[in-house]
């Protein structure tokens, strides 16, 4: 007998075989991949719908219909003309707001041939500062927020500490000792304040960057010990633009959570439906920029330790004040209100803590820490290069070289203040705040005051059919007031600072004849009402929005 596998016929049918089995396995192969990929979308479908809610999901989707079909009419010829004039004009109008025109401006285009002295440096700053006369004049104290504290005693101090280390640099430790110094004390110092005896963490050039690279850090972790490959994080929608910014920059995904209508707290349960495999981080702000309020820490900090996340507690905004309310007693409000809830390391699952020390800290602009529960998680935030060309390379954020001067003046400003100086701040930065919302409260039935805020920032809605706010907001502004408008609802807050104290009565002056010629003669021209009315005018709205807004950023750059 002869094998098998000799003869001609047994080979051509293991050959049909072997073509049969591998079509067969690659039938499965496909059907599986198929099946994966459908799971996989339905897995992600399904963790959308939960996070969202199917109503939710459902308006979402008839939004982004609407938008699709609006915006392809906007493309038809006659339209696209006519948004073309529109935006032509609005850009003009954004334009001649910034930039100084006329035959008695100096445009500096090119650089001179021979260097200029200081006398003609200085004097021709002086002339930019005068070209735009119309610039909101900060010292008169009529501006929310931008400008923390403008006292002159500490600006000379700031300047000081700023000519001595002008050129130095915390990439080099080695030639700038005293400035590496100064870093870690900052951290040391506020981590202190925000009790976190074992926390580490860094400084960076502002709120922004402190939660970007926290949004980095956390990923990072959550990939190295979770094995998280497509990260997700939950914000309330009060939480500040930079963690979207993040989300974008990082390629994370981001579920915005409503908040309370009345406490502006974020909604937990709805938190804690949006959490599924791939969450990385929770976030809670003490306080958020749009109205003030805080969230509730402690609750973000149990699901937190129960899901095994990290919880980002932004405290940009409550920076130096946070701290400090608890001593000064303002953190138990009054009348039932105004209470602060405990927010820092003391919270079981905090992990992290952004503080800007260029706002209530009172340093120059362009810093800011943040802190980490330990230093083990700090590590996720730094970036190494063992092998690169240059040499070993490691940074521990964004920026590779640094300004050495501005840690020494933010060094310098925390020990110019001490303790009892933010103690002081706090006392009557607060204090400025409340008394302005018991004014509202107690003498302007036409607003309310959005939830209960704790610290600095407080907001203002309209309950009256007549009054529409954002004109309320507009007419300020003509009194001078530079405050910011909010949409959802829409409101206008303020951030009170030093240059605000004393300021309560003349500001409650205001807007009492804001409010009253808001209803008699309502222009509805002003800025907020034209901006922010346009972004919910209509679908088209917010990519009309953008593209102004981007405009505005073409704008910064004209010379
Ligand atoms: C100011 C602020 C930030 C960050 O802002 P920067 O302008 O980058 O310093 C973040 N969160 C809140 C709540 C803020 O108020």
């Amino acid at each position: 007998m002869m094998p098998p596998c000799d003869s001609p016929h047994s080979l051509f049918f293991l050959a049909t075989m072997d073509v049969g089995r591998a079509t067969r396995a690659y039938e499965a192969l496909k059907s599986l991949l198929f099946l994966y990929v459908v799971s996989r979308y339905a897995l992600k479908s399904q963790r959308h719908l939960r996070a969202r809610g199917v109503l939710a999901s459902v308006r979402e989707f008839y939004r982004w219909i609407t938008q699709q079909v609006l915006l392809l009419v906007l493309r038809l010829p006659k339209m696209k003309a006519k948004v073309a004039l529109e935006m032509g004009q609005a850009k003009l109008d954004i334009e001649n707001r910034l930039v100084p025109k006329g035959p008695d401006v100096t445009r500096h285009l090119s650089l001179p041939k021979e260097g200029k002295s200081l006398e003609w440096i200085l004097a021709e700053m002086d002339k930019m500062d005068d070209e735009m006369s119309h610039a909101t004049n900060w010292r008169q104290g009529k501006i929310s927020g931008a400008v923390y504290h403008g006292g002159e005693d500490l600006e000379r101090v700031i300047v000081a500490a700023y000519a001595k280390y002008a050129v130095s640099n915390p990439l080099h430790p080695d030639v700038f000792p005293a400035v590496r110094k100064m870093e870690a004390e900052i951290v040391a110092q506020t981590l202190q304040l925000y009790n976190g005896p074992n926390g580490a963490g860094t400084m960076t050039s502002g709120g922004t960057e402190s939660i970007i690279m926290s949004v980095k850090t956390h990923r990072d972790w959550a990939r190295a010990v979770k094995g998280i490959a497509e990260p997700e994080m939950i914000i309330p929608s009060s939480a500040h633009a930079a963690f979207d910014k993040g989300a974008a920059y990082l390629k994370i995904k981001v579920h915005t959570i409503p908040v309370d209508s009345y406490t502006r707290k974020v909604d937990i349960k709805a938190v804690k439906r949006a959490i599924n495999a791939n969450t990385i981080m929770l976030v809670g702000s003490t306080v958020n920029f749009p109205d003030g309020n805080q969230d509730d820490i402690e609750a973000l900090g149990k699901l937190a330790v129960k899901y095994k996340l990290g919880l980002h507690v932004d405290s940009c905004l409550g920076s130096f004040i946070i701290p400090y309310l608890e001593k000064t007693g303002l953190s138990e409000g009054s009348n039932g209100k105004y209470k602060l809830y405990p927010c820092d390391f003391r919270v079981p699952g905090v992990t992290a803590i952004s503080c800007d020390t260029h706002k209530y800290g009172f340093s120059p602009k362009g810093t800011s820490v943040i802190m980490y529960r330990d230093a083990e998680l700090r590590r996720h935030q730094y970036y190494v290069s063992p092998d690169w060309a240059g040499g070993v390379y490691a940074s521990p954020s964004l920026s590779g070289s640094r300004p050495g001067a501005l840690l020494a003046g933010t060094w310098a400003a925390m020990q110019y203040m001490g303790s009892d100086g933010y103690l002081e701040s706090c006392r009557s930065i607060v204090t400025c705040a409340r008394t302005i919302a018991d004014r509202i409260v107690s003498s302007i039935p036409e607003l309310y005051i959005l939830g209960s805020p704790p610290a600095s920032l407080i907001a203002f809605g309209s309950k009256h059919p007549k009054v529409d706010v954002l004109e309320v907001g507009d007419k300020m502004s003509q009194r001078g007031w530079h405050l910011n408008a909010l949409s959802n609802p829409p409101a206008v807050h303020i951030a009170c600072t030093r240059l605000t104290v004393g300021k309560e009565e003349e500001f409650i002056a205001d807007l009492k004849d804001s409010i009253r010629e808001a209803k008699l003669q309502p222009s509805g021209q002003g800025t907020m009402v034209r901006v922010y009315g346009l972004g919910k005018s209509s679908a088209v709205g917010p990519a009309m929005v953008t593209q102004l807004a981007s405009a505005y950023v073409d704008a910064m750059y004209k010379a």
